[in-house]
């Protein structure tokens, strides 16, 4: 292939989103070069915008590319995904299988790092996963977000069965609750939106509208609500000794009585990223419907009237094409 001199990106600074010209990036020794096949705006690529992390630059990290350039021959021409930690390789936590908390690496399209909402991307070799034939260049702009979902289940042993209330209807609450649900678990999803929830119980998922919400009831919790509220909610949910994970991603501080927690002995758990082999694994067994969670699909040159769509409320995940 013969790689032009420059590319189209999507660029966001103080609130404004533009599609610019900008130069090929040059390839570090180590890193593979991407053409973006796909990718998908998240919570946080609006986040972005609206100034958190005082973020400038080319967003985007939830995508699906196919390799033109890398040291490893192998790699040419693969469908890939690329997990956004940029670690060092060389810390004291990088070398305890911690590099997604590296505090050297860069994050792309978040951390010093260009993101995919453009017609190229770097990416450490060793970041790439190769995208089985099983999954759709659509389905697979999920693997991201639902290696996030699915981080649950490294950090915390939940047996089977075993009822987990998943608070919040948005996108990660139905990534959540599909993942969780695929792994046998008894989940009872709960959110405002009977649309929404609509998906999940086409999967076979219990999902609730009712705002009346049992006490002292799930020995776990998740609370992917995206609001301050949702903590609490998810704590006045949890059974004592239970186990309340929290997915929100709060900006300012979130006020929480820490009564309860102590007297019910309840154990809070903060999650992030996940690894992508889970999700790739769980994608490739079609048990994840990553496709009803689609809500449109624009050209990278449209990415200002895209990010507008992603905004409103209640828009679940808008693709970009390059
Ligand atoms: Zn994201
Ligand atoms: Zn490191």
């Amino acid at each position: 292939m013969n790689l032009p001199l420059a590319m189209q990106a999507v660029h966001l600074n103080q609130g404004r989103v533009s599609v610019r010209t900008m130069p090929l990036p040059a390839r570090p020794a180590g890193y593979a070069l991407l053409r973006v096949l796909c990718a998908g705006i998240c919570s946080t690529d609006l986040e972005l915008q609206r100034g958190y992390y005082g973020f400038a630059g080319v967003p985007g990290h939830e995508f699906v590319g196919e390799v033109v350039e890398s040291d490893t021959p192998a790699w040419h021409g693969k469908r890939v995904a690329g997990e956004i930690n940029f670690a060092c390789h060389s810390c004291s936590w990088c070398r305890s299988e911690l590099e997604r908390h590296c505090p050297n690496r860069t994050v792309l399209g978040i951390v010093n790092q260009p993101g995919a909402f453009a017609e190229f991307v770097l990416v450490p070799e060793s970041n790439l996963h190769e995208v089985p034939g099983e999954i759709s260049t659509e389905q697979a702009v999920f693997i991201e977000p639902l290696a996030a979902a699915c981080e649950i289940l490294d950090q915390v042993t939940i047996e089977p069965k075993t009822p987990v209330a998943v608070l919040g209807d948005g996108k990660l609450g139905l990534l959540i609750a599909q993942a969780l649900h695929a792994h046998g678990l008894h989940v009872v999803q709960y959110g405002r939106h009977a649309d929404k929830l609509e998906i999940s119980k086409g999967q076979g998922i219990e999902t609730n509208t009712s705002s009346d919400r049992p006490r002292k009831e799930f020995p776990y919790v998740v609370d992917a609500t995206g609001s301050a509220e949702g903590l609490k909610e998810a704590v006045a949910m949890c059974r004592p000794r239970g186990t309340v994970i929290l997915k929100s991603t709060v900006h300012g501080e979130v006020p929480i009585d820490t009564a309860p927690v102590i007297v019910d002995e309840l154990t809070l758990v903060g999650s992030r990223c996940g690894r992508f082999a889970p999700a790739i694994a769980l994608l490739a067994s079609g048990r994840i419907r990553a496709d009803s969670l689609i809500a449109g699909e624009f050209a990278l040159s449209e990415a200002p009237a895209a990010f507008q769509k992603a905004a409103e409320k209640g828009t679940l995940k808008i693709l970009l094409k390059p």
